[in-house]
């Protein structure tokens, strides 16, 4: 069975109603083997005959700016009068969709927006079980939102661990190598090489010259201690210092 038909067959499942409320989501299996299918709908490819979606898109009614209108097409309800209705209902909740983004807010007219029922029991809904859909729909919709938050989250914390910070509290890794930073004492996990001869590689090579020749002329006898800060000058002159990406960041945008 190819994806076109799983796909179908989800779609017509989610139709007739599995129990995604007990998440008890049919599954299948290619000839009774090997790895189970889910048939849940948001799991589904769009193929050229089947939009699994386009129940969801139907009813979406947060980002119309950025959201093409769906039109509800002409055999949608069970009747000539519900298709009418469902079109109607449509119409509405994309107006109080619009009104709501206008004025800079998400929620159209309440948590569940009243066209959604009526759009609902329009496209074949049973009146008795609209506010359930509804519920589902509003349901799913959160669902979504918390999950595009989530990914971004991730993607965040990929970003900053890729750029060498050490957050164990935020990002977790608290055992991982770390490396303090010749400008500012920080701990890193990944330091960058910060060389003499530009305005900002210079100045950032001065911060670190006065902490470890502080630190070290802190070790020796005064007279000895001008020497060894000027042997510690000319060492990060020479071979740069290592610094953390916050610190090297003026250096990185000198270099752009
Ligand atoms: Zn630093």
């Amino acid at each position: 069975m190819g994806a076109d038909a799983l796909a179908e067959l989800a779609y017509v499942l989610a139709g007739v109603g599995c129990r995604p409320w007990q998440r008890r989501h049919a599954t299948w299996r290619q000839g009774g083997r090997g790895a189970a299918r889910p048939l849940q709908l948001r799991l589904q490819p769009s193929t050229a005959k089947c939009d699994p979606m386009r129940p969801l898109r139907h009813c979406a009614w947060q980002g119309v700016g950025r959201v093409e209108r769906q039109a509800v097409s002409a055999g949608a309800g069970p009747s000539h009068e519900r298709t009418q209705a469902a079109t109607r209902a449509a119409a509405e909740l994309r107006e109080l969709a619009e009104v709501a983004e206008a004025d800079g807010g998400m929620v159209p007219d309440g948590v569940v927006p009243s066209a959604l029922v009526a759009f609902l029991v329009g496209v074949g809904e049973r009146a008795g079980a609209a506010r359930a859909a509804a519920a589902t729909v509003v349901a799913a919709t959160c669902q979504a939102v918390q999950w595009a938050s989530l990914a971004r989250a991730r993607e965040m914390a990929a970003l900053l661990e890729a750029m060498g910070l050490h957050l164990p509290e935020l990002l977790g890794g608290a055992g991982e190598l770390t490396a303090p930073c010749a400008a500012c004492g920080c701990n890193a996990r990944q330091l960058f090489r910060v060389r003499s001869g530009t305005a900002e590689g210079d100045a950032l090579l001065q911060t670190a010259s006065k902490r470890a020749g502080d630190a070290a002329a802190s070790r020796v006898p005064l007279k000895c201690q001008s020497r060894v800060r000027e042997v510690v000058a000319a060492a990060h002159t020479r071979y740069g210092a290592y610094a953390c990406v916050a610190c090297a960041a003026p250096r990185m945008a000198e270099a752009q």
